[in-house]
């Protein structure tokens, strides 16, 4: 049986109707930028996240460098950021001109060690940038006492958790403001690039309103140097649909990820995600590590089961970010990490049958992979 990583066809079949229907809605309508889809999508997506504003723009990236930027971080400024992310999160930090500073993961939930946070903090740190990696919340307590203790500001990069809760708080609301990507892999996704930036602030939801506009509140009238990342109608209202669905398509993600957790209880050699007692992570990725990864790829690419790595390359050793001179062992969690991590089909449209054939394969190409004792 082949499973493939990700399909995006099966989730637009579901939802074909609703879709077709919300397309025509705006198309007919004649207004396709800032207008009453986005609007209605903006409150219904703040209401889902349980915080006071949200703020529709262009890309994940940019809900990233907008958020930044609404806090004045910049030139001077450092930004702590996990070792191991996607490198958008560094590149936001980059874009306002600030400077990354890495801290390393805890190996065992791959989001960012509070401790490693509060070694790296200095004069310079203008903010603290968390990650929900693969869906999965950082420790927002233990960082948001830092934070007030050092009264720094943090701003979730929420890209992979739509939806997850840290001890029952859902994602997105959990900080000063949060950073969402809608881009069509994520867990709640438009049909191209989209983002939102949540907050309980109405300062920081007014200067991200400003900036994505070219700085204008009213036409013509352009208060500060802004940009132009607009989340447009269309956009919007696709979501708007897919968003009424998103717990349902959590809750499917989630049943896949219990019975891979069931199955591969055994499997030799594999290390399974660790979900600590204050996490319900909506599992935008399933990552399994094994001494052996690429060999344990390629025996699942030749059963037919489609894997991924998130990521191969850790945003330190990335050309990207070559000049800044972090040497091979700088950040040693997130090396090793890169080299054993693999990322297993999972998406709300996978099926019982096909779980079960991937925790099959897995078994056994674990067992083909055993490392040699000694
Ligand atoms: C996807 C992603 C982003 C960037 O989102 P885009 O919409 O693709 O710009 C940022 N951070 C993380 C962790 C992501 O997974």
């Amino acid at each position: 049986m082949k499973v493939p990583f990700l399909d995006l066809r099966h989730g637009y079949a579901e939802l074909r109707a609703e879709l077709d229907a919300a397309y025509q809605r705006v198309a007919a309508s004649g207004w396709y930028v800032l207008g009453p889809e986005l609007e209605r999508f903006e409150a219904e997506f703040a209401e889902y996240s349980g915080v006071g504003h949200c703020v529709g723009v262009g890309s994940g990236l940019d809900a990233l460098t907008l958020t930044l930027r609404s806090l004045d971080v910049g030139p001077g400024d450092e930004v702590i950021v996990p070792s191991n992310t996607f490198i958008a999160t560094w590149m936001a930090v980059v874009a306002v001109g600030a400077r990354p500073v890495p801290v390393e993961p805890d190996e065992r939930t791959s989001t960012i060690d509070p401790a490693g946070v509060e070694a790296a903090i200095g004069p310079r740190t203008a903010a603290i940038v968390p990650v929900h990696l693969y869906g999965q919340p950082a420790d927002m307590d233990a960082i948001g006492k830092l934070a007030a203790r050092y009264q720094l500001p943090v701003v979730e990069d929420a890209a992979q958790a739509h939806g997850a809760r840290y001890e029952g708080r859902r994602a997105g609301g959990l900080s000063t403001a949060a950073a969402f990507s809608l881009n069509p892999v994520k867990n709640l996704g438009a049909w191209g690039n989209a983002g939102v930036v949540t907050t309980d602030d109405a300062a920081i939801a007014a200067k991200v309103r400003l900036l994505r506009n070219y700085g204008s509140r009213v036409k013509y009238h352009h208060e500060v140097l802004g940009t132009n990342s607009r989340l447009d109608e269309l956009q919007a209202g696709q979501l708007r649909v897919r968003l009424r669905h998103l717990d349902e398509w959590n809750a499917r993600r989630r049943a896949s990820a219990a019975t891979y957790t069931a199955g591969l209880a055994e499997a030799a050699g594999l290390v399974l995600p660790h979900v600590p007692e204050w996490a319900e992570p909506v599992w935008h990725l399933y990552v399994v590590r094994h001494p052996l990864r690429d060999a344990l790829q390629r025996h699942l690419a030749e059963a037919g089961i489609g894997t991924l790595i998130h990521y191969p390359v850790p945003p330190h050793r990335s050309p990207a970010f070559r000049d800044r001179g972090w040497r091979p062992g700088a950040f040693p969690v997130a090396e090793r990490l890169a080299g054993e991590v693999l990322s297993l089909p999972l998406n709300p449209h996978l099926s019982d049958r096909e779980a079960h054939a991937v925790v099959r394969a897995v078994e056994a190409a674990a067992d083909a992979c055993r490392v040699p004792p000694g």
